[in-house]
């Protein structure tokens, strides 16, 4: 349910994306009574959570069963040396941070494995879903929960310098199993640099917030593929598949 009224803290603190036409302060509400589910707090979750945090969205769910190591430092931008050194996990560095960031919002760290039978346990609140995730089997499970439960999710994945997401809209748009019915081969280490992560990380907040106050278009129905090094970007139009064993169910 959306909240009917704003704190004149949140009206100031907010006071300038409630300018922004189609935000404005009943977007405003929106965010604050939303929640967001943020699978995995490394290289893309880690910026999807500063922007959801600043941005003032009312609750994050954030999730992860790992704690950084100094080779994450380079793009997990939640995580410092001191994290590290303590080897507090992953959703605990980012709790403290956020929480630091915004103390009028709700975090809610998962320190858990996402498994088919705690999905629904982990994200059963949240409106909508981020993977940030940086392995295929995982995402093939976050994407068959959204779409039996018809929840909202923002899929990206970067590599060096480039990256690729979409919004899958259960019911209306292609999902994740469309576009990729066999998982790419599984890489034990790939390269990349925190820029890429940075950046589709950021991107996967923003269509958050246009799923949650229904501003702009989001990139159902698209997948948008990115190259920072030469920077060449293109949104490739994409559609449901007719053999999708996830998209059948619906
Ligand atoms: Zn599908």
């Amino acid at each position: 349910m959306t909240r009917d009224k704003l704190t004149p803290s949140e009206l100031e603190r907010y006071s300038r994306q409630i300018m922004i036409e189609g935000i404005g302060e009943e977007g405003q509400r929106k965010l604050a009574s939303a929640t967001v589910g943020v699978m995995g707090q490394g290289g893309l979750g880690s910026p999807a959570t500063v922007y959801l945090a600043a941005a003032g969205v009312g609750k994050l769910i954030l999730v992860d069963y790992q704690s950084p190591d100094l080779s994450n430092l380079n793009r997990q931008i939640m995580h410092w040396e001191n994290d590290v050194r303590s080897g507090r996990s992953k959703v605990d560095s980012s709790a403290w941070k956020a929480r630091e960031m915004n103390s009028e919002i709700e975090i809610l760290p998962r320190n858990v494995k996402v498994t088919e039978e705690n999905i629904g346990e982990v994200f059963g609140e949240a409106d909508v879903i981020l993977d940030c995730l940086d392995d295929f089997s995982p995402r093939y499970m976050l994407n068959e929960f959204c779409v039996r439960e018809k929840k909202p999710f923002v899929h990206a994945a970067v590599e060096g310098f480039h990256g690729q997401m979409m919004t899958v809209v259960p019911g209306q748009t292609p999902c994740l199993r469309c576009l990729f019915p066999e998982p790419p081969p599984k890489k034990p280490k790939f390269p990349i640099i925190g820029v890429t992560a940075g950046v589709f990380g950021v991107l996967e907040a923003a269509e958050a917030v246009k799923l949650i106050t229904g501003v702009g278009k989001t990139l159902s129905s698209k997948l948008l593929i990115g190259d920072l090094l030469y920077q060449h970007w293109d949104a490739i139009e994409i559609c449901r598949a007719d053999a999708c064993t996830v998209c059948k169910h619906l």
